[in-house]
């Protein structure tokens, strides 16, 4: 069994998830934005440590607390190195938004596609699906599958901001996140929850592809 937390992190209602296998220590926590101190609260309170940082993409609005919650917690931060650029300066994706104290996100753990993290009693597997940004990533583990801005209830990512490509966030759709059972549940970076059945029912970017 998973045990999934969800925080809605401002400064744009990103979904931070704290992630582990059910009576495990060991959690994962996927995309902290916002500040730190909230996640660790909220880790704390769930009697789990943090192992590992995964980020599904460099947008700041899902990594503002990431290199606080490394040096805290000292777990590495899983990311797509095509995304390096846009985490090393958060300041530099919308000027004004991310105050100059953030850190920016300069040590990584680079992943690709299959890649397995083992956080405690769970294995996350990285699913490269590039379109919303060059390095975007999904984790799927045992019956879900974390999406960030790729895929939303309803929705999909954006393409028009630097880096955005709209068919090949079409192509990741269909072939990394289509071919997944009906019934994973869909933890996107905003937003509600939903499942991968629900989605190919429902969503009206899925119907054509
Ligand atoms: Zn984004
Ligand atoms: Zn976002």
């Amino acid at each position: 069994m998973l045990l999934v937390k969800c925080l809605v992190v401002p400064p744009l209602d990103a979904n931070c998830y704290i992630v582990a296998a059910e009576g495990a220590r060991e959690a994962a926590v996927i995309d902290p934005g916002g500040a730190g101190e909230g996640i660790r609260d909220s880790v704390a309170q769930a009697d789990l440590v943090v192992a590992a940082i995964l980020l599904t993409h460099g947008h700041f609005d899902h990594m503002t607390a990431a290199v606080e919650l490394a040096i805290s917690s000292g777990a590495p931060v899983y990311a797509h190195p095509a995304d390096a650029g846009m985490l090393a300066r958060p300041q530099a994706q919308m000027p004004g938004v991310v105050d100059d104290s953030v850190p920016g996100v300069k040590e990584m753990r680079p992943v690709e596609e299959g890649d397995e993290i083992e956080v405690g009693d769970l294995r996350m597997t990285v699913l490269e699906t590039p379109g919303h940004s060059p390095g975007c990533v999904c984790y799927l583990t045992e019956g879900a599958i974390f999406t960030g801005d790729t895929l939303f209830a309803g929705g999909i990512g954006r393409t028009d901001l630097p880096g955005g490509d709209f068919e090949q966030l079409r192509a990741s759709l269909r072939d990394k996140i289509l071919p997944l059972p009906d019934d994973t549940k869909l933890y996107p970076g905003h937003g509600l929850p939903s499942t991968i059945g629900e989605e190919r029912r429902t969503n009206p970017w899925l119907a054509d592809l």
